[in-house]
């Protein structure tokens, strides 16, 4: 802290340049140029006591005036009423001084402050070896400059000092002007005090210093720290008189209070606009650390972008966009872990992810290629090709005509979807199965509304997510297992989408947009036309497929199916060879289907065997010379662990000549009846099965029309002692249990005339109860067309006849015994004919219907018709009608 010193009359100078240090101010300076270094060193470095020296403020001028040299200005705001004049150190003296002070016009202020070093530090630059000091200065009084003279390159001046004596300083203090003003000057500084205190939270040591320090001097602290213009630091230094110096100090710190009030208010305010954003950033910020925390990084935000941009590139329509952009919008409001952002997430991608636009390419279409497409996928079938090619003749005529929807209905395995998928080939399109059986859930159609929980598209909608194209083929397959219960009818909601009409804008309550269904193709299939509802079946153009002859499966065998099972199992004609006679026995006796999918199966079973077989056969039969040449290591490890091969192992995508190359055997495996047995099993079925199944009395042959096609139905009848009551078993209907209550009636009415009575009057059923059972209890039965095979059961039973095997028979009758046509003869007849049966009886009104079935099992058969129940009879036994054989007797 400054105390009174004494002054020397002579100081060395160093000039500041635009810059005042005011007394008690403490200053750290570097002197470069060669004459403050000279000065720091002949008048502080080298001297033993403490030196001072004189800091005298110099004012840059641009002014260029003709005086060449240093001129001391007279000080600024003098009060003192001194007058320092002017001094022109002598031209003489100039040449020695800096170039830069001997350029210029250096106005010398008349007051400086007197200063000790009490810190100095001295530097040689490398490699200049320039000499540098580093000064700590303190400012310690003021004084007048009387004369400006030289020192070798610095300067000196002659002084007088400025400070007050002591007992003038005690006169002041009386003075009550001053005393006022010291009161004005502390309180303002004991304000700023705090005021700064209070922003920097630092303890109240600068407090100490308003009491321990007089004011005078404090009023040259308190200025010295403030930033001030260059003016006013040279009026302070100028206010040499106390109360101007007080009132001065009070004015400028009154002026930093306020710059300090105003900044912090400025401060509040943008702080109070910042808060709100800041404050989800910073919480922004903690949820994306605890995520990180809990290894939960996705970064939502970057999804959120991304879905946006897909939905950008995925074609929306306008309206469909809008309402897309106002689900996002509030996406982007949510968070990610609020209940609902994930609904709205997984609804925005499947927006996204819509065919909205896009579509396959459609060349133009061929027909002649397209037909033999046709050809070389699927044998037979003429009608039904003719019709398909019909169909995209129209298609190519005219693109956008709204033809009929197709609907193939079979059996299964008769190539209903193959079909439709060679129809997306012929047309180039993409091709989707959406599977309706055994949908019962409008919703399956439409979709849950999203207020659902796990609400989802329907199928269609998913289907054509999953295709992503607009004009698909899409298979709605299986349309005839829609059922409807409480949750609608799925039925009403496809006759929208198969009306042309409405499906440009088909409603799925999930989407909950419309989507334009126009360009899709639809292609239907079903087992049966019966359940299909009556205005479904009048949007659609029904082909039917009936299922294939004996002689039309060996021929898809041969010709489609073996060559795909062996491609499919790596192998290839020249290594195994199934024989016709061989695919014959398949089809009689492992498969009595109406399509060709266990054919299929039991080929595949067969390729299977066939490449376990040559394995295991390996090492005994003789391979060709280049098995040794194996590349594959997975084979080298079979023919290394001899017969330990699975089968499934075999690599399906080793091309078939490969596999046949590496496992050539001497001469190709030839599939025989053994093999067949130890493949396959046993036979499933027998031609002799009917033979020794109605080889006692009470059993009759009926024929019976199911969803996979027409079926051989055997219907048994026994009697024994009871009281006369019927018993009927084998999940039956209540049209079929109906039908043997008129079936027994019938018999019983005509038992005399049938010769199952000896008179008139006798109760057939007099001390026995009577038990039919349909075989095959597990498979639900109902129907009317059994009942001439209840009554020839029957008869059979009372008669102890039994009827022929070779016969079957379907039909049904009236009480009063005629025969009333049935339906399904075709698959009926086709069903018989698998069975090796060779005798149908039919009513008669059925004649019609036998122009569907195929000659060649027309051909195998003999049709008898019926057109009363005792027809039926005369057919069914050996040697004619039971009756006929007692009136013989
Ligand atoms: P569906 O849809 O009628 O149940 P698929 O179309 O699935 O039957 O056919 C079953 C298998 O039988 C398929 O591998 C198919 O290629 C084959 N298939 C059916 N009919 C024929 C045919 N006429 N010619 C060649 N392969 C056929």
């Amino acid at each position: 802290m400054a105390e009174s010193v004494e002054l020397p009359s002579r100081l060395g100078i160093l000039p500041f340049r635009n810059k005042v240090l005011l007394p008690g101010a403490i200053i750290r300076i570097r002197c470069t140029s060669p004459s403050s270094v000279k000065l720091v060193e002949q008048e502080l470095w080298q001297r033993e006591e403490k030196g001072l020296i004189g800091i005298l403020p110099v004012r840059d001028t641009a002014e260029t005036t003709t005086a060449i040299g240093p001129v001391v200005s007279q000080g600024i705001g003098s009060d003192s009423g001194e007058r320092s004049s002017r001094v022109h150190v002598g031209a003489s003296d100039s040449h020695r001084l800096d170039a830069k002070n001997q350029q210029e016009n250096i106005h010398w202020h008349n007051r400086g402050v007197a200063a000790r070093a009490l810190h100095l530090s001295r530097g040689v630059e490398k490699p200049s070896g320039r000499v540098t000091y580093i000064i700590v200065l303190e400012g310690l009084c003021r004084f007048s400059v009387q004369e400006l003279s030289t020192r070798g390159t610095y300067y000196t001046a002659r002084i007088s000092p400025l400070e007050m004596t002591k007992a003038k300083m005690e006169q002041v203090e009386q003075d009550p002007d001053f005393m006022t003003l010291s009161r004005q000057f502390k309180a303002a500084a004991t304000e700023l005090i705090s005021v700064l205190e209070q922003k920097q939270k630092t303890g109240g040591k600068t407090k100490v210093l308003l009491e321990t320090v007089p004011v005078h001097k404090l009023a040259d602290i308190f200025v010295a720290s403030f930033e001030i213009s260059f003016e006013e630091q040279l009026s302070m230094l100028d206010s040499v008189d106390l109360k101007v110096r007080l009132s001065k100090a009070t004015e400028l710190v009154d002026r930093h209070l306020q710059s300090i009030r105003v900044a912090e208010k400025i401060t509040q305010k943008v702080e109070g606009q910042l808060s709100k954003s800041q404050k989800e950033f910073l919480l922004r910020q903690q949820m994306r650390a605890i995520k990180e925390e809990l290894g939960d990084n996705d970064d939502d935000e970057d999804d959120v972008a991304a879905l946006e941009r897909k939905m950008q590139s995925a074609g929306l329509p306008s309206n469909i966009w809008k309402h897309a952009q106002r689900e996002l919008r509030m996406l982007k409001k949510m968070q990610p872990l609020q209940p609902g952002y994930n609904s709205s997430r997984v609804y925005l991608e499947l927006l996204a992810d819509l065919p909205w636009q896009k579509t396959s390419e459609e060349h133009e279409l061929d027909l002649k290629a397209a037909k033999q497409h046709l050809d070389s996928d699927h044998y037979g079938l003429v009608k039904v090709k003719q019709r398909i090619i019909e169909y995209l003749a129209v298609r190519k005529l005219k693109p956008d005509a709204r033809g009929p929807v197709l609907c193939f209905v079979g059996p299964p395995g008769v190539g209903k979807t193959s079909l439709a998928s060679s129809i997306a080939t012929a047309l180039g399109r993409k091709f989707v199965r959406i599977s309706l059986g055994g949908v019962k859930d409008e919703a399956d159609i439409r979709g849950h509304r999203r207020t659902y929980i796990g609400s989802m598209p329907g199928r269609l909608i998913e289907g054509l997510k999953r295709v992503a194209v607009c004009n698909p083929v899409m298979l709605l397959d299986e349309i005839d297992k829609t059922g409807s219960d409480v949750r609608g009818d799925p039925a009403s909601a496809l006759l929208e989408v198969l009306d042309p009409e409405q499906n440009k804008t088909f409603n799925d309550h999930y989407l909950n947009v419309p989507f334009d269904l126009s360009k899709v193709v639809f292609v239907a299939t079903a087992n049966r036309l019966q359940p299909i509802p009556p205005p479904l079946l009048d949007r659609m153009e029904v082909i039917e497929l009936p299922g294939y002859t004996p002689e039309e499966k060996l021929k898809i065998a041969t010709r489609h199916l073996i060559p795909r099972v062996l491609d499919q199992h790596g192998l290839s004609s020249e290594f195994l060879q199934i024989p016709e006679a061989m695919v014959k026995l398949v089809i009689q006796r492992y498969t009595r289907e109406a399509g060709v999918r266990n054919l299929e199966r039991n080929l595949a079973a067969l390729a299977r065997a066939a490449a376990v077989r040559v394995a295991e056969q390996e090492q005994a039969v003789p391979l060709s010379k280049d098995v040794h040449q194996l590349a594959s290591p997975l084979l080298e490890n079979r023919l290394a662990e001899g017969g330990e091969v699975e089968m499934e192992i075999i690599p399906m995508a080793v091309n078939n000549h490969e596999i046949s190359n590496e496992f050539r055997i001497a001469s190709p495996l030839v599939v025989d009846e053994a093999m067949l047995e130890k493949v396959l099993g046993p036979p499933r079925f027998d031609d002799r099965e009917a033979a020794e199944r109605v080889a006692t009395p009470g059993v009759s042959v009926g024929l019976v029309w199911t969803a996979f096609g027409g079926e051989v139905q055997f219907v048994e009848a026994t009697a024994m002692v009871g009281k006369g009551d019927m018993h009927l078993t084998g999940q039956l209907g209540d049209v079929i249990k109906e039908s043997a209550q008129i079936a027994l009636t019938w018999v019983r009415t005509r038992a005399m005339d049938l010769k199952l009575a000896a008179s008139e009057g006798i109760n057939l059923l007099e001390g026995r109860d009577i038990h039919i059972h349909f075989p095959a209890g597990a498979v639900p039965k109902d129907g009317p067309s059994a009942g001439v095979t209840l009554v020839t059961a029957l008869v059979s039973l009372f008669s102890q006849k039994r009827v022929r095997a070779d016969t079957a028979m379907t039909g049904e009758m009236t009480l009063r015994g005629l025969v009333l046509p049935v339906g399904g003869v075709k698959d009926k007849i086709l069903a018989a004919h698998r069975c090796g049966i060779k005798r149908v009886i039919l009513p008669q009104r059925n004649l019609k219907d036998l122009v569907e079935v195929p000659a060649a099992v027309l051909a195998d058969l003999e049709i008898l018709l019926a057109k009363r129940m005792e027809d039926v009879l005369e057919q069914a036994f050996e040697g004619g009608c039971p009756w006929r054989q007692h009136s013989k007797l």
